[in-house]
Parts: C-alpha cells; sequence; structure tokens
C-alpha cells in the first residue's frame, strides 16, 4: 500500500522534498500554517555556492547540492536559477591568498582576477578591488519563485497542499510517529517529515527531543529596479550583492550573511537598511539607490551550524537547515531516496539529528 506522507513547511526544503517524494509515487501532503515560501525561502538571497563551508564534508555537500540544482533545473523546466558566477573581495591578503589555495587544492573553480580583469566584467564598480577572486561556476536562484514551482511540479505528481494550517503536535502510537495534530483536529499518516524551519524546536520539543536552535536574525533589502550595473553576485568587504532580473539590488544588510552569528539586532531596521544604502551609494555612486523594501526574518541554523537531515525517531523524518538555498535541490533527492528506499545516504552521515544527543 502507497505511504501516505505529510510535510510539515511550504519553504523551499518541504517545497523540495514534497516534489521528489511525489515524483516517487508516495502519497504527499503538504501542510504549511501560513502560504508557500513565507518564513525563510521569501526572504533569502538565494546564492549557491560552495565557495563558503564550515568543513570539508559541508564543502563536499555544497559541491553535490550545486549539481543537484542543474539536474533540478532540468526536471522543473522553468527554474528560477542562473549561474552568473561570484566576484569576491571580502578577503585581501594572506587570508584572500589562504581561500584561494583551500579550494583550488579541492578543485574548486576559482581564479585571480586583476584591477583591470575585474573592471572589464563589472565596469559599473566605482574602486574596483586590487585582485578578487572569481567562483565562474556559482549561481542564484529566487527563492520563493523556486518554492512555488517546486509545490507546483509536486502538485502534478498528486501532491496536495493544506494552508493557512498550523501544526500543533506531533502524534505518535506505540512509540511511531502516526500523524499531526493540527489546529482542525489529528491528521493520519505513516510517515511525517518536519521541514518547518525555526518552528521545528517547538514541534519536537514535546517528544521529548531536543534539537539546538540559534537565533540568527536577519534584513534582507530590497531597492527600487535599476538599470542593468550588475551581472555577477558580488562579495565586498561591507555586503553581499545582487541585481535581480526585474532590476533590483537585493542584499542582506549584515557582512558575511552565511556566517554572521549575530543574536539581535545591532540597530532598528531601518538604520540598517539606510547603512546598507550609502554602501550600495560608495559602490555605485551613479545608481541613486533608495530602499524599498526590508524584510525581516529568522534564518533556520541548527546549533552547530550544519545541516539536520533524518529520521528522528521512527516514522519522523527531520530537514532543517540554513543556506537552504543552495542546500535544497539535494536536500530533496536524498530525503525522498533515504524514505523510499529505506537506505542511508552517506553524504547525509555528518548531518544525523542523533549527533545532539
Ligand atoms: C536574509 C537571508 C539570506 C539568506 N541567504 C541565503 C543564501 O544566499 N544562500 C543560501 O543557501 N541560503 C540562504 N539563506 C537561508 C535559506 O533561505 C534557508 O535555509 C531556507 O529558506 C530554509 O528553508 P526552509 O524551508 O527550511 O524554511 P522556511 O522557508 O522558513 O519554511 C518553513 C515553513 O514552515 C512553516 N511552519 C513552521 N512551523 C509550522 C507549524 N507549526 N505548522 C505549520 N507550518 C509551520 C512556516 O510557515 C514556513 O512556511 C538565507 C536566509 C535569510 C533569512
Amino acid at each position: 500500500m502507497t505511504e501516505r506522507i505529510l510535510v510539515v513547511g511550504a519553504g523551499v526544503i518541504g517545497a523540495a522534498i514534497a516534489f521528489q517524494l511525489a515524483q516517487g509515487r508516495a502519497d504527499v501532503t503538504l501542510v504549511d500554517a501560513a502560504t508557500p515560501a513565507s518564513g525563510a525561502s521569501g526572504r533569502s538571497f538565494g546564492w549557491i555556492n560552495a565557495s563558503f563551508s564550515l568543513d570539508v564534508h559541508h564543502f563536499g555537500l555544497r559541491v553535490a547540492a550545486m549539481a543537484a540544482h542543474h539536474r533540478l533545473g532540468t526536471d522543473l523546466g522553468d527554474a528560477p536559477t542562473t549561474w552568473p558566477g561570484t566576484l569576491a573581495w571580502d578577503e585581501a591578503g594572506e587570508a584572500q591568498d589562504r581561500t584561494f589555495a583551500r579550494l583550488t587544492e579541492a578543485g574548486y573553480p576559482v581564479r585571480r582576477l586583476s584591477r583591470s580583469e575585474f573592471r572589464r566584467m563589472e565596469p559599473a564598480i566605482a574602486t574596483p578591488p586590487e585582485i578578487a577572486l572569481h567562483y565562474p561556476t556559482e549561481g542564484v536562484t529566487d527563492l520563493a519563485s523556486l518554492t512555488h514551482r517546486l509545490i507546483a511540479g509536486a502538485g502534478r505528481h498528486g501532491a496536495r497542499i493544506l494552508l493557512g494550517l498550523p501544526v500543533t503536535g506531533i502524534l505518535t502510537h506505540g512509540g511511531r510517529v502516526s500523524g499531526l495534530q493540527t489546529a482542525e483536529g489529528p491528521l493520519p499518516a505513516d510517515r511525517v517529515v518536519l521541514a518547518a524551519g525555526t518552528g521545528t524546536l517547538e514541534l519536537l520539543a514535546p517528544l521529548g527531543l531536543g534539537l539546538p536552535m540559534l537565533h540568527r536574525p536577519a534584513i534582507i533589502l530590497k531597492t527600487q529596479p535599476l538599470p542593468p550595473l550588475l551581472s555577477h553576485i558580488l562579495v565586498t568587504p561591507a555586503m553581499e550583492i545582487r541585481q535581480e532580473a526585474d532590476g533590483r539590488l537585493l542584499a542582506p544588510t549584515s557582512p558575511n550573511h552565511q556566517a554572521d552569528d549575530s543574536t539581535a539586532f545591532s540597530a532598528p531596521p531601518e538604520d540598517l537598511a539606510d547603512q546598507s544604502i550609502r554602501h550600495i551609494a560608495e559602490l555605485l555612486p551613479q545608481a541613486a539607490p533608495r530602499w524599498q523594501e526590508a524584510l525581516r526574518a529568522f534564518r533556520p541554523v541548527p546549533g552547530d551550524g550544519l545541516p539536520v537531515m533524518g529520521e528522528a525517531v521512527e516514522g519522523l523524518y527531520l530537514a532543517v537547515m540554513h543556506s537552504g538555498a543552495t542546500l535544497a535541490a539535494l536536500a530533496g533527492e536524498l530525503a525522498a531516496k533515504e524514505i523510499l528506499d529505506g537506505k542511508d545516504e552517506p553524504l547525509l552521515a555528518p548531518y544525523r539529528p542523533g549527533r545532539f544527543g
């Protein structure tokens, strides 16, 4: 008999898992308290990369995740993902040399750009760096739109979606998960996938399961639409920035946002937005940028910064992670394989929920 699987969370992770499970002919229902991409997935910078990683396994996971995005692009046909490459000069001198050596040794595509090469590639930047690193294979995705397309794709394979329905608990029977308690009553299932981002811990706690989550507030800023100015993802000492297809510049207000470990906003959101606009104006003086949207968000970061994927108790699969833009396509593939085939995927071995005890 086909297993009934409930996936909690219509962010990009839940959507990617539902898409792959539905393609594998599982009976899937996606449940969300709000609407698709209303959490972190609707407020993401969307950078797909492996130039940032926390350790050697994490690097390998991110490289595999980039390849999975290419497969997903082919599967979906209309993925909002492009591969413009990154120019980074957040580091200089020895720190930059170390990054270059580490990535070169790992076989990651990276080259050093001189100022004149940089100027040819990004002529609008007022003060080009002396040396920048170029990661030509990196990409960006419009994460909200990817989430919607994954859900539509899952729907074409028979998945259903229940929106505006808060999950209030996880039901168990005989030591195994048997469904969900919702604001409107129980939903029975053979298996539950929890991809509820920052809402995960609250649902796990009544089962006696702990998942340490870090408190990581962030703001993503969008300017008014501007004429074409940038062709790459830029990582400057002050910020990460890119230009969307509609001309708007997009930037998290904290520098080095992937490793940002602030637990609180350092200033009111509008002050942080003004500060970022000043950085953008220095970078692109001809742009006359104004901010139009400053979106407050909370990044779902497990306690050690690394993803959490795998079975927590019988019938309950967890998928919680930061860098979900990079990892979503792979997370969907691997979770669906583990759930449908019952076999452990070696790539996920370091990321099991059991590591927190
Ligand atoms: C500012 C910012 C910049 C980022 N930049 C990048 C980047 O450049 N590259 C990168 O790889 N990653 C980036 N990320 C991280 C990435 O966006 C996240 O890892 C990813 O969006 C997480 O997706 P998710 O589906 O796990 O969570 P979410 O998108 O938060 O989705 C969780 C969903 O679960 C639902 N939910 C929660 N609790 C319940 C409940 N009890 N009942 C029902 N539904 C519930 C919520 O409503 C929500 O829709 C960034 C994040 C932020 C905030």
